[in-house]
């Protein structure tokens, strides 16, 4: 061969690589390096799931004529790299600029070693091109006004230059709770074939104390699988997403959400696929309604490319961020899911069982109860990022230390994302069969997200400043009395004692 193509195992689709692969059908190489999936504990759902893709990718690949070098490794992908080049001077290498900062620098140092046999290609599996994007990356500059751009570049759901139905955005629509006895598709779950279940028996070998188990997997592991799974959100699930959006309920960890994440983080479905579908199953039926439609298309379109420019404007510094200087460590009910919080349970249990709970448990509960406890930022990024199958570290950093934590100060978000007990009351069932009181605000019994939440205010008032005066929340926290406030304290500080120790927390 006189030219090979590396793909890593998230940019699995040929559909967006150059013309040139598709006509010279140059050597595929794609290697499963195993010390890159164990810099952190990832779980064992989600290297099964990449890996398991990468070898149905690599069958598939084959069966349309490419030749295909693919190599499961104890060595670093590069060292593999630099075997393949020094074992044939000829042999001339492109790769895709990685998602992943890591990557990208240990390619960066392949390229330099080898000059002018290497060639790096712009990573395509996005919307937007970050290089033209980034310098707008600042306190202020929110995903908005981002997001109303790209609409207009793109053009989905405008009518000439206005938003379709007069609105960009139809958030206000999507905070509906469920109705208690409200249908619920049942989602599909694929059986693990032959390819799976040899993936599963490996990563239990090589990777014996990952987090998680491999047992009950049933993500989709090929292209054909994942568009199976497009087409059955868009026919069962799309017309209620909108509304349900931020709606939780107990046993019911996907509940209208697509589920198809982990498809587009590793490149089995497209994004603007899933964003041009939807928006054609919109205009062809009545009842999806444009909120539905709408808050999709601004997930893919506006967060999901927003956090990714962000990355790349904020990379390498970001990494340390802590604005708050909270030091405690992840409590250890995110390992175990062992808590008597009905709220905290339910999310963590589907993570811990498939690598996934729905975007407002991550950031309503899981979020929301690290930073009330004090917890370094840090340590939460690095167990969302590898307890997730759909995580990888330009998305789960963003959204950690940028928007849900307030790690960067205020770069991406306004304020950090921190609740009561109420808006979990208000937004699921988790309450009713929960051994803490929501009701009752202070003491032993009293719901923790209550006083932690008032506690929180208290102690990172500056944090909810706006415009130099104290926000609402804050003056609302001074008009408590002191015996009140006194009991929020004392609440606080033996719950966080409790959870130090490990007890009936
Ligand atoms: Fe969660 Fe508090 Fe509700 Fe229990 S009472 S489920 S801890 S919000």
């Amino acid at each position: 061969y006189d030219k090979a193509v590396l793909i890593l195992p998230d940019q699995i689709n040929l559909n967006v690589w150059p013309e040139w692969i598709h006509d010279e059908k140059p050597l595929l190489i794609l290697i499963e390096s195993y010390p890159v999936h164990r810099t952190l504990p990832y779980h064992k759902k989600r290297l099964t799931y990449l890996l398991s893709s990468l070898r149905h990718f690599a069958v598939e690949c084959s069966s349309n004529g490419f030749p295909v070098h693919y190599q499961s490794t104890d060595q670093h992908y590069d060292k593999v790299l630099k075997d393949i080049l020094d074992g044939n001077k000829e042999l001339a290498l492109s790769f895709m600029n990685p998602s992943e900062w890591d990557s990208r620098e240990r390619l960066q140092e392949l390229r330099k070693k080898y000059e002018n046999r290497v060639t790096k290609i712009s990573n395509t599996f996005f919307f937007a091109d970050p290089d033209d994007w980034k310098q707008k990356i600042e306190p202020g500059y929110r995903m908005e006004y981002f997001y109303r751009d790209m609409r207009k570049k793109t053009g989905y759901l405008m009518n000439g230059d206005e938003p379709e139905g007069g609105e960009w955005n139809y958030d206000e629509n999507n905070r509906e709770s469920l109705p208690s006895g409200y249908d619920i598709p049942e989602p599909t779950r694929f059986q693990p074939d032959d390819i799976t279940l040899e993936v599963m028996e490996m990563v239990d070998e090589k990777f014996p104390d990952h987090f998680g188990k491999t047992d009950h997997f049933y993500y989709a592991t090929s292209r054909k699988q994942a568009m199976e799974l497009l087409d059955e959100f868009i026919d069962n699930r799309l017309d209620d997403f909108g509304p349900y959006e931020d709606a939780m309920a107990s046993d019911e960890p996907l509940l209208f959400h697509s589920g198809l994440s982990p498809y587009m983080n590793n490149g089995l479905l497209l994004p603007w696929e899933i964003c041009e579908r939807a928006i054609e199953a919109y205009r062809e039926n009545d009842e999806i309604p444009i909120n539905s439609v709408e808050g999709l298309v601004r997930q893919i379109l506006g967060w999901r490319e927003f956090v990714h420019i962000y990355y790349e404007a904020m990379m390498p510094e970001v990494r340390d961020t802590n604005f708050m200087n909270f030091n405690e460590s992840l409590p250890k009910m995110y390992w175990s899911g062992e808590t008597r919080m009905h709220c905290m349970k339910q999310s963590l249990k589907p993570v811990i069982e498939q690598g996934y709970s729905h975007h407002i448990q991550r950031l309503m509960v899981l979020s929301n109860f690290s930073n009330l406890t004090k917890t370094d930022p840090r340590e939460l990024n690095e167990w969302f990022r590898f307890a997730y199958v759909d995580a990888h570290e330009w998305v789960v950093l963003p959204n950690v230390l940028g928007m849900s934590t307030f790690a960067d100060g205020g770069v991406l978000a306004s304020k950090p994302y921190v609740s009561s007990g109420n808006y979990i009351n208000k937004m699921s069932d988790y309450c009713k069969s929960c051994e803490y009181s929501i009701s009752k605000k202070t003491g032993e019994d009293a719901c923790p997200f209550n006083y932690l939440y008032w506690n929180f205010v208290d102690e990172q008032r500056d944090a909810f400043e706006e415009s130099g005066r104290n926000s609402f929340m804050v003056n609302m926290y001074e008009k408590k009395s002191e015996e009140n406030k006194e009991a929020i304290r004392n609440s606080t500080e033996n719950f966080l004692e409790q959870l130090k120790r490990y007890k009936n927390s």
